[in-house]
């Protein structure tokens, strides 16, 4: 199927319109739809295209675990464990796979340094009762024959593992196609229809509308500044731009099995032979200009941490924009005007987090949740209410905050 093809032009009435075609839009989509719900996804521009086909594809809950955010962590357990089934169930109603292998991570310490930097991280995950250990330089390169000799340990994360976002968004948008869900393409909302306070459906740029018994806006870093949201329920995210570079090797003989991180870039490998090496962390509004100076920094650790990069294709390099938030949790759960759910500020996790996501999202339109009401289990400590007061409310198009092209595990 065409992605840029809009499916259905007719004014029409559903069960959700949900708002953003990146992964957390179709995965609610899809969840939905397998429930029996009449979907409709409204996609600004081509689905797949936003952050979510910049991602590495970590599924890492362990590997990028940081100090003070246990909610995080527990959030991202969650969804790790919701994987499996995820994607089972996308790849049988789409019969296309979309690579997800637990392989593990490897968090490398290339010199005494970030040994430190690392240990301390490790002490954390231990204390946390997770799964993770210290190799030595000599096991480490058992694992990983291809990591530069000099190195001196790392941490195995060995439950983390991958997916291929670009793939699971082709499979997804597959998958709905063949259940007869509607995914509208090139056409950005421009506004939520109300009746008697209520959200009852959107606005199209071309002036058409579609009525629908909830609106989901999932429209990842522009959520921040969605004119379209009434202030209150405007989330505070701001884009966090993060440039990749992709590779090539041979899918033979890959030059890893695993993610290998360092402190300052990561290797996602591909089943194809591709690599996928990430990332820089930038606060410089909605720009996403690929420079010269972020992809070199990217390439030069990626060598120092596994030399064979020298010899692989560059096949291109890109960069997108995550949704951040102040204090890096998602928001998701009902606005302040009831019909309206909020799926956004993923951050450096959406992929991770789109099963968890989903099935919140599902629940409370299921269960008409409102604004009073937040999610069971880990999701209630991502409620959109939490903000709701004007407090912390970033600039969402503010300049550099000094960290511009530093590249990071992330
Ligand atoms: C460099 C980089 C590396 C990353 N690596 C990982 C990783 O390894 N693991 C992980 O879990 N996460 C990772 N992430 C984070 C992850 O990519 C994001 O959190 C996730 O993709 C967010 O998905 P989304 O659907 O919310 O946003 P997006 O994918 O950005 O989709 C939002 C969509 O909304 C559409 N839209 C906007 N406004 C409108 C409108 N008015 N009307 C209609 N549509 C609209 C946009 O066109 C866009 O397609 C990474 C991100 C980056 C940038």
């Amino acid at each position: 199927m065409n992605p840029d093809q809009t499916r259905n032009t007719h004014e029409r009435s559903c069960d959700a319109a949900i708002v953003g075609g990146g992964l957390i839009g179709l995965s609610i989509a899809f969840e939905l739809r397998r429930r029996g719900a009449d979907v409709v996804v409204i996609e600004a521009g081509i689905p797949g295209r936003g952050a979510t086909h910049v991602a590495g594809g970590m599924l890492a809950p362990v590997g990028e675990l940081d100090f003070g955010e246990p909610d995080l962590l527990e959030l991202n357990l969650a969804s790790a464990g919701l994987y499996p089934d995820f994607v089972a169930a996308v790849e049988s109603a789409s019969g296309m796979p979309v690579d997800y292998r637990k392989v593990g991570g490897l968090h490398v310490a290339l010199d005494r340094d970030e040994a430190g930097g690392l240990k301390r991280v490790l002490d954390l995950q231990l204390r946390l009762g997770l799964d993770s250990r210290w190799l030595g330089p000599g096991a480490s390169r058992e694992l990983e024959p291809g990591l530069a000799p000099g190195l001196n340990g790392s941490v195995l994360a060995a439950g983390d593992g991958l997916v291929d976002p670009r793939a699971l968004t082709s499979a997804l948008l597959e998958a709905l196609e063949k259940a007869g869900a509607t995914v509208r393409t090139g056409i950005a909302i421009t506004a939520i229809q109300t009746e008697s306070g209520r959200a009852s459906g959107v606005e199209l740029a071309d002036g058409s509308s579609i009525a629908a018994k909830t609106v989901i806006a999932a429209v990842g870093a522009e959520s921040g500044r969605a004119p379209w949201l009434a202030e209150t329920d405007r989330p505070p995210v701001r884009p966090v731009k993060g440039q990749v570079a992709e590779l090539r090797g041979d899918s033979a003989e890959p030059a890893c099995g695993r993610i290998l991180a360092s402190e300052r870039v990561y290797i996602a490998p591909r089943s194809d032979g591709r690599m996928i090496v990430g990332a820089t962390v930038e606060e410089l509004g909605f720009d996403t200009t690929v420079t010269a100076g972020g992809i070199h920094e990217l390439l030069r650790e990626a060598y120092r941490l596994l030399p064979d990069v020298a010899e692989m294709e560059f096949i291109g390099a890109t960069a997108g924009l995550r949704p951040g938030t102040p204090d890096n949790l998602p928001v998701i759960g009902p606005a302040s005007m009831p019909g309206l759910l909020i799926a956004t500020g993923h951050y450096r996790n959406g992929i991770l987090l789109a099963p968890v996501t989903a099935r919140a999202v599902a629940d409370m339109v299921e269960s008409g949740a409102g604004p009073d009401d937040s999610a069971d289990g880990p999701v209630a400590a991502a409620t959109p209410a939490r903000f709701r007061g004007g407090e912390s409310r970033p600039d969402s198009d503010n300049g550099s905050d000094g960290l511009s092209e530093r590249a990071e595990k992330r």
